[in-house]
């Protein structure tokens, strides 16, 4: 292949000439350091190329090769538990190899070429298969068992299937097509800006459990759906990712940490080891794997690590999985967007970012869903979850408005809650899940009947309470009347006892579908008492003062396995509030 030559260098964009025989979305590799590098546009013979790597030392007339194919990744047993970087190199790998600093050019291929894996066939000679078809399994980690399956474009008749320890490039298994006899090991190669197929799109109904009270009962997301997470610096994006990375009941977590600060990968690497997951008794990054591309990295990678992330996703998904992605943030992977575009010298659309911009947000939302997958008869699920960081917390900004046209789901995070220490600070006023028909539905079949009659009471009241609020600041709180000073009380439990979960606490941190069923009861059921308290003449106060209240405060630590206690306290408010009838209401009148 003709080789082409540096014009011009500008940060990560090259520019290339010499290049006829290119094509946009081509990888190259530049100069003697053989970076890596896509072709964004092409003029003439003139090929700009976005460089995924530090392009200082390298200038004019330092060669350019295209390789001829679009930036792909391998895809096959071995990425569970590891750490990539934006082109899927892998992280940990190269650590062991060359120490903390990528090194330029540096490959180390994604998928290890050494390791050995059982693999087991589950079809025989002779059989028909198709693309997605599962022609054997490896148990990649205690948890998740990888399906090897035909790859795209691939149809014919098992001749040979093999059994026993293999490295991912022996052949396992020989197809014979209408084009001859196709040799398959267990990798698959794919372009990571292309959707990998299914057969048709479902529409989710089963909620993503995540142990997030104020997401589960609220604003809950579905597998197979789309969340957003936008909010200012330090209004909690990461945690809330984090925590969902950790306990959401997805069977396979892919993380891109995109543009954010290296620290919070490393967190990621030193705590998930470390976590037990209750159900399955292994730790959590058994079925996690990790894409980083830090603050500190190439700012091109960034825009690959978004592609990079969803096709792996979507690889696990068409296993039949639930695959749930998290990306922190995709205002980066946007910046990035922005300032290749600036580099071009494209015409700026709102605030500098790409005409486009909207369409690629899109694009990358669009690739979560529940799907029928391909040849295997299973159904996976792909849930995207984006945090979004608006400068100034500000979402009237374009990367803001084009996810929010797009995700189903939105979580708010406000400052004002986290500089009270409010978290998680999603505010619950501007929140909203459009799959809440769904949620109400599967949780009144699945957990109780009044779950949802709960979640709109509960609703209701932390909407009046604003309004509340406004007039006990004109007029002050005793214009109020028992019933409304009664109400505030309750929406204040509302929010301090249940909206408000510590990531950081033993229990607190996760919660249960049923133990948030009872804990939301337990409020309203205080509620109850207490309006029934008042009608019968007892004083509020004396409501307020009963020790039972005490306990609903902690309530929120109790473990999973005593449930039963929520209905204790139940019970006891119940009695208290009767003896105080009893004793004749209002002694002090
Ligand atoms: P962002 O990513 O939006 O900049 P972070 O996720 O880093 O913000 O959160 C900032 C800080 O807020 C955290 O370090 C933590 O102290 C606090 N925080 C956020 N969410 C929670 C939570 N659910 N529980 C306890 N603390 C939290
Ligand atoms: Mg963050």
């Amino acid at each position: 292949m003709k080789e082409g030559r540096i014009i011009k260098v500008s940060g990560p964009l090259v520019v290339a000439e010499g290049m006829e025989e290119a094509n946009v979305y081509d990888v190259v590799e530049v100069s003697d350091n053989k970076l890596i590098g896509e072709i964004i546009e092409m003029r003439g013979d003139k090929a700009s190329i976005q460089v995924y790597e530090e392009t200082t030392g390298i200038g004019p007339g330092d060669v350019v090769i295209t390789t001829g194919s679009p930036l792909s990744i391998e895809l096959g047993p071995g990425m569970l538990e590891q750490m990539f970087d934006g082109i899927q190199r892998p992280l940990l790998k190269i650590q062991e190899a060359v120490g903390d600093f990528l090194l330029k050019g540096v490959s180390v291929p994604a998928l290890d070429r050494e390791k050995k894996w059982q693999f087991t066939p589950t079809v025989q000679v002779g059989e028909e298969v198709e693309p997605g078809k599962v022609i054997g399994t490896v148990q990649e980690t205690e948890i998740v068992l990888h399906k090897i399956m035909v790859p795209n474009g691939i149809y014919g008749k098992i001749v040979d299937i093999k059994e026993g320890e293999f490295t991912v490039e022996k052949t396992i298994c020989s197809i014979e097509t209408e084009n001859g006899v196709r040799e398959l090991n267990m990798i698959q190669k794919w372009p990571v800006r292309k959707g990998r197929p299914y057969l048709r799109k479902l529409n989710p109904v089963k909620p993503l459990i995540t142990g997030q009270r104020i997401i589960d009962t609220f604003f809950a997301v579905t597998k197979g759906g789309t969340a957003a997470i936008p909010g200012p610096f330090g209004s909690g994006k990461t945690v809330i990712q984090h925590q969902l990375a950790k306990w959401a009941d997805a069977e396979v977590v892919v993380y891109v940490g995109c543009g954010e600060r290296g620290n919070e990968m490393t967190d990621v690497l030193m705590e998930f080891p470390e976590i037990i997951d209750p159900k399955t008794g292994q730790s959590l990054m058994k079925r996690t794997v990790l894409i980083a591309n830090t603050s500190n990295m190439p700012v091109a990678a960034r825009e690959a690590s978004i592609y990079t992330g969803i096709t792996i996703a979507e690889y696990f998904r068409d296993m039949g999985y639930s695959v749930a992605l998290m990306a922190d943030s995709t205002s980066r992977w946007a910046e990035a967007l922005r300032e290749m575009s600036g580099r071009l010298e494209e015409m700026p659309g709102d605030e500098g970012y790409p005409a486009y911009l909207s369409s690629r947000i899109a694009e990358f939302y669009e690739r979560a869903g529940l799907v029928e997958c391909l040849g295997n008869g299973e159904e996976g699920a792909l849930t995207v979850i984006g945090a979004v960081s608006p400068p100034g917390g500000d979402i009237s900004e374009p990367v803001s408005q084009s996810t929010l046209r797009i995700a189903k789901v939105f979580w708010g995070l406000d400052y004002a809650l986290s500089y009270r220490r409010h978290f998680p600070a999603i505010n619950w006023l501007n929140s909203y899940s459009l799959y809440q028909a769904k949620m109400d539905k599967y949780k009144e079949e699945e957990i109780d009947k009044d779950f949802p009659k709960f979640r709109i009471e509960a609703m209701a009241l932390l909407q009046e309470e604003a309004k509340l609020q406004e007039i006990v600041r004109l007029v002050g709180r005793d214009s109020l009347s028992e019933l409304d000073q009664l109400k505030l009380e309750i929406t204040k439990s509302l929010r301090e006892d249940f909206l408000q979960q510590n990531a950081f606490h033993e229990v607190d941190t996760y919660c249960s579908l049923p133990k948030q069923f009872k804990m939301l009861k337990l409020i309203l059921s205080f509620y109850d008492e207490a309006q029934r308290g008042l009608k019968e003449g007892v004083y509020l106060n004396e409501i307020l003062a009963l020790p039972a209240r005490e306990k609903i405060t902690r309530a929120k630590n109790i473990s999973e396995k005593e449930l039963d206690s929520f209905d204790k306290i139940e019970e006891e408010v119940k009695e208290a509030v009767s003896k105080l009838i009893a004793e004749g209401g209002k002694p002090n009148a």
